[in-house]
């Protein structure tokens, strides 16, 4: 059976080139699918040469409750139970503010109240122009449990890398350390974490490191826009030896980034021979080696 590694490009705080930087990487690593596991503000497919949506799933994130008006006597109960305020005085549920608790259901004397799962999403199964295969997914609006939808996301990419025979998921992770972050680092084989050399970026940069090595994840960091500090760049170089991180390498800024997301292209793709693609293509070749080890 094949040997299926998922890597994740995560970053403690948005804004530091993630996504551009899985773009880039997804343009040179071979045979593998890519996930986009950002389904709050996925934004991946944007860059990529997608080919068609093959497959649309639909996304239930939990039960909600709804008052069916023709059953309800106005008996106010629900309204005296639900502790989150979701119900108004004409008894209609706030479905932003329901929790999904199911306390109105269970106490309506005259069964008004259903409580079904809803539909919170859709997970996306995608062709791209080289024949590889890309998932990614988007929430409703206003709707939540969007780390049951990532399980989903990468559910799904297995079973395409498995279909595809393809021993790699390229993950692009969602930015910060919340639950969606857990869900999309839990279970992989290697997590690139992307930072920026500013007191920010270090700051979060130790946070998302202590969630890597609490799930005990080998981690590698990349430093974007590394000319912009040179004293933070040495920082996190320290901080990788001190916490045995693989010290990756680093991305100078490089405006031509923002005219590639303008013309909808990975950086390779726009500017192939621009710096940050030649580093970007140094740290592809460390990374393959660190893949074969794994
Ligand atoms: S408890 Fe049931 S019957 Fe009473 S107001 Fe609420 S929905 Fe209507
Ligand atoms: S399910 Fe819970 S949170 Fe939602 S309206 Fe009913 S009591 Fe309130």
């Amino acid at each position: 059976m094949t040997h299926i590694k998922e890597m994740v490009v995560v970053s403690g705080k948005g804004g530091t080139g993630k996504t551009s930087i899985t773009g880039a990487l997804s343009f040179l690593l071979q045979d593998k699918v890519i996930a986009d596991c950002d389904v709050d503000a996925a934004n991946l497919h944007m860059i990529l040469n997608l080919d068609e949506v093959l497959l649309t799933k639909e996304f239930f994130g939990g039960k909600k409750a709804r008052i069916v008006p023709e059953r309800c006597t106005h008996c106010g109960k629900c309204r005296d139970v639900c502790l989150y305020d979701a119900i108004s005085e004409d008894f209609v549920i706030d479905l932003v503010s329901c929790e999904g608790c199911g306390a109105c259901h269970f106490l309506c004397p005259a069964e008004a109240v259903d409580f079904d799962e809803r539909l919170a999403g859709y997970c996306y199964i995608c062709s791209t122009e080289d024949n590889g295969r890309f998932v990614f997914a988007e929430m409703l609006p206003g709707e939540e449990n969007s780390g049951k939808l990532v399980a989903m996301v990468r559910n799904e990419a297995r079973e395409e890398a498995k279909k595809m025979g393809h021993e790699l998921i390229l993950i692009d992770g969602p930015p910060g350390i919340g639950c969606p972050v857990i869900s999309s680092l839990t279970g992989t084989h290697l997590a690139v974490i992307v930072t920026e050399p500013t007191p920010a970026g270090a700051h979060d940069l130790k946070r998302i490191v202590e969630l890597t090595n609490h799930f005990q994840i080998k981690t590698a960091v990349v430093v974007n826009k590394s000319d912009i500090n040179a004293s933070y760049v040495e920082a996190t170089r320290q901080l990788c030896k001190d916490n045995g991180l693989v010290y990756l390498g680093e991305i100078p800024y490089e405006p031509k980034i923002t005219e590639a997301q303008k013309e909808a292209k990975t950086i390779l793709d726009f500017a192939p021979q621009c710096v940050a693609s030649g580093a970007i293509r140094e740290i592809h070749t460390k990374l393959q080696s660190i893949l074969e080890e794994l």
